[in-house]
């Protein structure tokens, strides 16, 4: 796993809580009469050309592709704050 930090290109605020949401794809035929289904595919990841993964900010609940929140990281990088010692 890569770890790439993200930032809520909406919020602009929130770098920690998240919901990462993944669509997924099955294949199915199903009776024209009564709705069920007779055969399925196998459950597939979805992913289109802005990427498999979706991110929910938690903080503001706006939704966008996983490369935007790492895209907003990467404009406006976080400093880490350095802690010094007692001697
Ligand atoms: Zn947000």
């Amino acid at each position: 796993m890569d770890a790439k930090a993200y930032l809520c290109p909406n919020c602009n605020a929130n770098r920690t809580k998240f919901r990462l949401i993944r669509r997924s794809v099955q294949q199915i035929q199903k009776d024209a009469f009564n709705g069920v289904v007779v055969e399925q595919g196998l459950e597939e990841p979805y992913i289109s050309e802005q990427g498999e993964k979706e991110v929910e900010c938690l903080a503001c609940h706006y939704v966008g592709y996983e490369m935007m929140f790492i895209k907003a990281a990467e404009r406006d990088p976080r400093e880490r704050t350095v802690v010094e010692g007692r001697i």
